[in-house]
């Protein structure tokens, strides 16, 4: 926590303002009480200056937190990675609560189109950096938080030394590669982290990372191949999505700090913004996870391309078109002989929130194809589905390229099967 003297240097005429609205009653109880004594009912207070008695009473007279609470707050050192839209509520939301250290990890710059949804930064912040701009907002809102800015892209070259120096991470991030890494250093030192990612008018969250729960691998064991996943720019996001998400990745940290409460470990939180509606998804831990596995073989970090924004050379040859069928002709197909074999290569957790296994789909994880090539049959059709027709329409061509002749890619996936065919499934 700051000193007095260093919160009147930061933000001089601010304290005395503030004093003015102290009680006498409340200004005594701290000043005179000694540390550590037991004998009166103020010495729990004590260490606390007195603006913090009022800037945290809500939280002294809150159950599970009081001043035992505030000072686990105080202490604690929590790395956020992206200023960004997610990052927006989380920083403001964990610094307004009093923790201690608040490290944020982002290389980018305050552009306009950032402030439809990433309310931390303003028109007089475009073109600075964001972890700058960020801590400038954060110290306006609390100057006790000392605020760590890190304008670096996380990579495995300084991943395992930034995520070394905090307790927990709030990952932020907009991408799968800087996701993984996350999730990768965390395992490898042993850190929870609280996932939160959004996308048009869906997001999800959840806690990685802790004791027996999953890690975000063991839902996705590699990330989409690069060019294959539509950029940040052109999916789109509604803009208070990133403040609904973060607001309880922000609660989730708080709760992890106090040790309070029933986290999201082992479950997946999705929430859709136009149903207004929550689910959840229990997770399993993976045996087979190459970080967090029995038999781990990622010992170290890895880098992936990063194609939010940057198109890799490989992305057009990935993009090749392959046979495609819509949902209307497949419901067609499907009543007609031969009936096409329904191949959904999605992870086990997505086939969990919904599937076509009323329609005879089966399961094949994308990772899994190629282990279990025998399974798929010759002499019918085969309808390859996925989320949105992106990691289908890779099996397809690579499939094709393995003398499978009638193999066709289902167009926009489980998502325009439920939008088009059947409403009631749900949506994620
Ligand atoms: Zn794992």
């Amino acid at each position: 926590m700051l000193s007095t003297k260093t919160f009147v240097e930061r933000f001089p005429g601010t304290f005395y303002s503030i004093e003015g609205f102290i009680s006498p009653d409340m200004s005594d109880s701290t000043a005179h009480t000694p540390n550590g004594s037991p004998k009166t009912p103020d010495s729990a207070y004590a260490g606390f200056q007195r603006e913090d008695l009022l800037r945290y009473a809500r939280h002294f007279v809150l159950p599970h937190v009081g001043p035992d609470g505030q000072r686990a707050l105080a202490e604690a050192k929590v790395l956020l990675v992206g200023a960004g839209g997610l990052g927006s509520p989380v920083a403001s939301y964990l610094c307004a609560a009093g923790v201690g250290t608040l490290g944020l990890v982002d290389p980018d710059l305050v552009d306009l189109s950032n402030l439809q949804r990433q309310v931390l930064h303003g028109i007089s912040q475009l073109g600075q950096y964001k972890v700058d701009s960020a801590r400038d907002r954060l110290w306006d809102i609390n100057p006790n938080v000392e605020v760590v800015g890190h304008r670096a892209r996380l990579t495995s070259d300084n991943a395992l030394e930034i995520v070394s120096g905090y307790d927990l991470v709030v990952d932020g991030s907009d991408n799968f590669p800087t996701r993984y890494l996350v999730n990768d250093a965390c395992v490898l030192l042993g850190k929870p982290f609280v996932y939160g990612a959004v996308d048009r008018w869906e997001g999800q969250a959840s806690v990685f990372g802790v004791g027996d729960a999953p890690c975000y691998r063991c839902l996705f064991r590699e990330p989409p191949p690069p060019g294959l996943v539509p950029s940040c720019a052109e999916a789109g996001v509604l803009g208070v999505l990133p403040g609904i998400i973060g607001s309880i990745q922000a609660a989730e940290a708080i709760k992890m700090i106090l040790g309070v409460g029933t986290g999201l470990a082992g479950r997946l939180l999705i929430f859709d913004a136009l149903d207004l509606s929550f689910r959840e998804v229990r997770l399993r831990a993976d045996p087979g996870c190459a970080v967090c596995g029995e038999e781990p073989t990622l010992t170290e970090l890895v880098d992936y391309d990063l194609f939010c924004g940057i198109e890799p050379d490989t992305a057009a040859a990935i993009r090749k078109p392959v046979p495609q069928v819509t949902v209307a002709e497949l419901e067609d197909r499907l009543k007609d002989e031969p009936r096409p074999f329904l191949l959904d290569v999605r992870e086990r957790y997505e086939w969990e929130i919904g599937n076509l296994g009323h329609e005879g789909a089966v399961l094949v994880p994308y990772a899994e194809v190629w282990g279990r090539i025998d399974e798929l049959p010759t002499d019918r059709p085969i309808a390859v589905y996925c989320h949105v027709g992106v990691r289908s329409a890779l099996i397809v061509q690579q499939l094709m390229e393995n003398g499978f002749t009638d193999v066709l890619n289902l167009k926009g996936g489980y998502l325009a099967w439920v939008e088009e065919i059947e409403p009631d499934l749900p949506r994620y």
